[in-house]
């Protein structure tokens, strides 16, 4: 069964598509949160950014940086979030990797990515410094 941005990218679901490369995909959110709203995935279905092959990755980003600007530029937008729903628990719904790009504007009152979260995380240094060494040894 595949995902529904498959079924788009295969034409079997009409989307307002905004661009198309080899690898990867663009098209119009259909709930937009802004005028503009504009979701960019790879054709391949990964269902997290854990999962997409260097390249892919790399493919993706690229579309992304072409699109933001084209993407302001159309709704006439003074700034964008642009950000990926990583993983159920971070409230992604579809499993297709898609980097959101939305549009936002002066005095819009959506707030910065932070947001989200509702508040920040009580961390004393040393719990800082083992997840960042953590981290480090992961990357
Ligand atoms: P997420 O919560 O990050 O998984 O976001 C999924 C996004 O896909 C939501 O913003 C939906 O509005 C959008 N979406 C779901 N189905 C469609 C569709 N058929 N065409 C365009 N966007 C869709």
């Amino acid at each position: 069964m595949s995902t529904i941005f498959s079924q788009i990218v295969e034409g079997e679901i009409p989307a307002r598509v905004v661009y198309e490369d080899e690898t990867t995909f663009a098209f119009l959110d259909a709930n937009p949160l802004s005028p503009g709203h504009t979701l960019v995935i790879p054709k391949d279905e990964y269902e997290r950014l854990n999962d997409l092959p260097d390249d892919v990755a790399t493919d993706l980003y690229a579309t992304v940086q072409q699109l933001v600007p084209a993407v302001e530029d159309a709704v006439d937008a003074d700034a964008s979030t642009v950000a990926f729903n990583n993983g159920e628990a971070a409230g992604q719904e579809v499993p297709h990797v898609h980097c959101h790009i939305v549009p936002r504007f002066d005095g819009d009152d959506g707030g910065p990515i932070h947001a989200a979260m509702g508040g920040f995380a009580d961390l004393g240094d040393d719990e800082l410094d083992e997840i960042a060494a953590d981290i480090e040894s992961r990357a």
